[in-house]
């Protein structure tokens, strides 16, 4: 009878036992197969390859029919745009629109630029792929990204402090950890990395920040949208001759957000 009974007992916990034995093989069979790589960013985003597969289609089409359709020539630039994750650089709402013809939200009412004036501005800058490039408005990280496919020499200055803290960390997990990022008012410049062969402003200012021109070397180009807030401004290059006078041109009109300072928008 004992006997019988510790069998019975053997038999439920058997029954019992079997399927969490099953389920375990099975979870450790699940976790020592390859998982397929996953890129996981810090706000907690994945891409499947698929996923990047699709992003990478995107990206080609961009660049055909906005960048190249549209004049840009310089094969550093368009290799930059080809190479650039712009998904990675945008607000997780908004992936899917990261390849659109159209600037797009990042908080904070600030904007990524259209990729089209993005590739513009790195074009008209004319570089051979070894200035010190300093960017006054990093926003998204994604136009030092670009500058940082050309030339390894790139500083960044962002005014809102989140924003700079959040490109920093994609600029980090993309492989563009040399970008040198700053929070402050980029109207006095990067003085302790000066001097700059190219300064590129990102926001719409009513005049050319004295310490940035100052900033600049001889025979370096800025390039800053000039004209009031919420209206359309002209992207304006400015040279520095030998002579240490200025030579401007007027590029293009664009609509920029307004570069700011601490109490408000620059006049
Ligand atoms: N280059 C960015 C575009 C950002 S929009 C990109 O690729 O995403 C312009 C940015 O300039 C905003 O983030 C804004 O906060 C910043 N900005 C405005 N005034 C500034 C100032 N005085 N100094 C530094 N950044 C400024």
């Amino acid at each position: 009878m004992t006997i019988y009974l510790s069998n019975f007992r053997m038999q439920h916990r058997i029954v019992l036992l079997l399927p969490l034995w099953v389920l375990s093989c099975h979870l450790l069979f699940c976790l020592g197969k390859e998982e397929p790589r996953k890129i996981l960013d810090k706000e907690g985003r994945s891409f499947s390859p698929q996923q990047e597969a699709a992003f990478n289609q995107k990206r080609e089409r961009m660049v055909v029919s906005q960048i190249e359709a549209r004049g840009v020539r310089d094969p550093k630039v368009l290799a930059a745009l080809r190479k650039v994750p712009r998904h990675r650089f945008v607000p997780p709402p908004l992936e899917e629109r990261a390849y659109d013809d159209t600037p797009l939200p990042i908080g904070y009412g600030q904007t990524i630029s259209q990729p089209y004036i993005v590739a513009y501005m790195t074009e008209a800058l004319q570089l051979k792929g070894t200035e010190k490039v300093l960017e006054i408005g990093t926003g998204s990280g994604y136009q030092a990204a670009i500058l940082a496919e050309i030339t390894p020499h790139v500083c960044s200055i962002e005014i809102i402090p989140e924003l700079t803290d959040r490109a920093r960390k994609i600029l980090d997990e993309t492989g563009y950890g040399f970008v040198k990022t700053r929070k402050g008012d980029g109207y006095y410049g990067w003085d302790e990395e000066s001097p700059f062969d190219a300064i590129i402003v990102t926001a719409a200012a009513g005049h050319v920040p004295p310490p940035l021109l100052h900033q600049l070397k001889t025979g370096g180009k800025l390039l800053i949208p000039l004209g009031g807030p919420y209206e359309v401004q002209m992207l304006t290059l400015v040279e520095k001759m030998q002579d240490g006078t200025f030579r401007t041109t007027q590029l293009l009109p664009v609509r920029f957000v307004p570069f700011t300072r601490k109490t408000g928008t620059m006049k």
